[in-house]
């Protein structure tokens, strides 16, 4: 493979465009990825925003997701404790609406842990 603009032996492809790119052209681009041009590192820099910018979305949900599932699971639990005081013979239901508040608790803190390692 040849550079277009020297044709010299390239070393680096373009990460925006896929050109050719010999070493004078690689270090022409002020961009910490390998671009062939301004253009294509303005071009990665944009792409790299976007992609930032959906991930920082995505973290806000798993964020959202979690205070849901805390939400979700405190009204499990309290219906459980309430049930069980309301109706003791039911002794079935209500742990079973109490460990089902727990495990949505305890989805809801994985949830918590994801959104904050990003
Ligand atoms: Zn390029
Ligand atoms: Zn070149």
């Amino acid at each position: 493979m040849k550079c277009e603009t020297h044709s010299s032996e390239a070393t680096a492809v373009c990460t925006y465009c896929g050109r050719a790119l010999c070493p004078q052209c690689e270090r022409a681009s002020s961009s910490p990825r390998i671009a062939c041009s301004e253009a294509c590192a303005d071009a990665l820099a944009k792409a790299d925003r976007a992609i930032k910018l959906v991930l920082t979305k995505n973290i806000q949900g798993a964020r959202i997701t979690a205070y849901y599932l805390y939400i979700l699971g405190a009204i499990f639990v309290a219906v459980g404790i309430y049930g069980y005081i309301l109706y003791p013979r039911m002794r079935v239901v209500h742990p079973m609406a109490a460990a089902c508040g727990i495990a949505l608790i305890a989805f809801g803190f994985s949830f918590h842990r994801l959104a904050k390692r990003g």
